[in-house]
């Protein structure tokens, strides 16, 4: 599979995941916190290339690859390197559209646990300060309810 099939393979998956997430916060209310970004400041996340290989493409088509490249190189790579803690606006990811799966799923998630059954994953911001939502959304998960 050649690149540019690879980035709209992704972008596809992309697309219909982030239909499926606003059927969920549709279905359940929970949302992120206006302005949060807590989650993108944890040092340890790991992401795949695959998944930013959209934004590799758009940056090389924008003939920026090179400079990014370089800023890689100077910053401390503990920090996501498209985050901006002090970028005003909603959110504080300065390549909202071309952020990565990892970024796309998180507090939007779910797992099967040690028991076969499905259980939501999601972050301490959500639980604490919508438990309401929160405490519904898994009983709805507990009953099987899918959200496609
Ligand atoms: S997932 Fe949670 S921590 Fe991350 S931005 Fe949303 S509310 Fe904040």
């Amino acid at each position: 599979m050649q690149l540019e099939e690879k980035v709209a393979a992704v972008t596809q998956v992309f697309e219909g995941l982030d239909q499926q997430i606003a059927n969920f916060q549709s279905a359940t209310s929970l949302h992120c916190k206006a302005g949060c970004g807590k989650c993108c400041f944890k040092p340890d996340i790991e992401a795949t290339i695959l998944e930013f290989l959209p934004f590799a493409l758009h940056l090389y088509k924008q003939k920026q690859a090179e400079q990014w490249l370089e800023k890689l190189s100077q910053i401390d790579s503990s920090i996501c390197l498209i985050l901006n803690p002090t970028q005003a606006g909603a959110g504080l990811c300065t390549e909202y559209p071309h952020r990565g799966l990892i970024c796309r799923l998180f507090g939007y998630s779910a797992r099967t646990n040690k028991y076969g059954s499905k259980e939501l994953v999601t972050c301490q911001v959500i639980k604490t300060e919508q438990t309401e939502a929160y405490n519904k959304t898994v009983e709805m998960i507990s009953k099987g309810l899918r959200f496609l």
